[in-house]
């Protein structure tokens, strides 16, 4: 349930800089960020009360495509080319699935899993889409 933890991290820093009368907020949460939408909605409506903001605040949420870049040779691919890799060097449908879902649950996992899809090399870094982000507020 780190959802909880992280919306409160967001929201009182929001109160701290912007004051209690926010009304709108846009939040950019990236792929591999391991988060239940659902729960992370509620938890934004909860603790926004809990903090005494005046407004209910309307919230927009996006999700930030994951993007690596190998430190070898500097080619930059995204998830969607991670989904493909595993999923052709993989046979097994199922734990193609199993493969994706444990990046999901443990993103330090794709290290375990991911190489460049240029060169070959393990070394690689994260450049966007691993945390969440306050886009905009107002
Ligand atoms: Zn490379």
């Amino acid at each position: 349930m780190h959802e909880w933890s992280i919306v409160y991290g967001i929201l009182s820093s929001i109160k701290e800089n912007y004051g209690d009368s926010v009304t709108y907020l846009k939040i950019s949460i990236g792929e591999l960020v391991q988060i239940d939408l659902e729960v992370f909605k509620f938890a934004l409506e909860e603790v926004s009360k809990l903090l005494g903001f005046k407004n209910d605040i309307k919230y927009d949420i996006e999700i930030e495509e994951t993007k690596f870049r190998c430190t070898a040779c500097g080619y930059v691919w995204s998830w969607r080319d991670v989904e493909r890799q595993i999923e052709s060097s993989i046979q097994d449908r199922e734990l193609a699935k199993t493969f994706l879902e444990a990046i999901h649950l443990v993103p330090s996992t794709v290290y375990a899993y991911v190489r460049c899809p240029k060169c070959g090399s393990p070394d690689f870094e994260i450049i966007e889409g691993a945390d969440i982000k306050v886009l905009e507020v107002r």
